[in-house]
């Protein structure tokens, strides 16, 4: 196999498969990046893809962001049978472990020295997270945001057990250590798909994309290509193509069972610990 030669064969090829896992990011990949996280908004398509993909036969759709679960859901309309994973894997729907009181001060802590850094940093903000601190200096001048990321990778080397994740102008660090691409692992081995197809703009996204195999579909969200990636610029252009993806799926397969053979399981929770990387477990039928 190798692999697709543009996203109309790939998409064909996904149409036809059996069993297939969508697993997508949010911010920059389903929804345009926006200055402030609580702006951000899923495009129309995309929510009219995903909705008709999730109700195919023999398909799973997955939103794994970096955002908690409270901060996606305010953003990310409930869509039936999409499943919601946040941080980055450590938040699943109904379950989270309390965080120990060590790490809630070391959040803290760290919190607190990232909001002295951006305290002298017009546009730049701290975000405490369920189980994180970011710093985000997006909205900053290039020079000066560079030397605050650089602080705020001192500071945070000062704690331990810490797991970093870097995007375009954040920088997050959690004391949970689940990543994108350990999740999309555990998620392939839960729900054994003939093909899965992960779509993603930022580094969290590329490094997941390594653990499919070669037959499966990368969607690199980004006017910059990646080796290995089908490039669409924008997020408008995912919720277009993802709407397509439904529009041909749905005469493969059917809206309502036809055609594929295996239906996946309706809830999965994930048991997240500070010593687990995130094993998927299959909740109910
Ligand atoms: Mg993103």
């Amino acid at each position: 196999m190798t692999g697709p030669e543009n996203l109309d064969d790939a998409s064909r090829r996904l149409a036809r498969t059996q069993r297939l896992l969508i697993a997508s990011d949010f911010d920059g990949t389903l929804s345009p990046l926006v200055e402030r996280p609580a702006e951000a908004r899923i495009v129309a398509d995309a929510v009219a893809g995903i909705t008709a993909l999730a109700a195919s036969p023999g398909t799973t759709v997955v939103i794994l962001s970096g955002r908690d679960l409270v901060s996606l859901k305010a953003v990310c309309p409930a869509i039936p049978g999409v499943t919601l994973i946040g941080s980055y894997g450590a938040e699943w729907p109904g379950v989270i472990a309390p965080l120990a009181e060590s790490d809630c001060q070391t959040l803290d802590a760290l919190a607190a020295a990232l909001d002295g850094i951006v305290s002298v940093l017009p546009g730049a903000f701290v975000e405490r997270k369920t189980v994180s601190a970011a710093i985000n200096v997006r909205l900053s001048d290039p020079d000066p945001a560079a030397i605050a990321i650089d602080l705020a990778h001192k500071a945070a080397a000062s704690f331990t057990g810490l797991t970093r994740h870097l995007g375009r102008g954040v920088v997050e660090w959690s004391v949970r250590p689940t990543r994108k691409a350990d999740v999309l692992a555990t998620l392939r081995r839960e729900h054994n798909p003939t093909l899965t197809v992960a779509l993603g703009d930022d580094e969290p996204d590329l490094e997941a994309f390594d653990r499919l195999d070669e037959a499966d579909v990368r969607i690199f969200v980004s006017p910059s290509a990646r080796k290995g990636t089908l490039a669409v610029n924008t997020p408008a252009e995912a919720g277009r193509w993802l709407a397509s993806l439904a529009r041909l799926r749905s005469e493969f397969v059917g809206p309502t069972g036809a055609g594929c053979g295996q239906t996946r399981p309706a809830t999965s929770t994930i048991q997240s610990s500070p010593s687990s990387a995130g094993s998927v477990t299959s909740a109910g039928a």
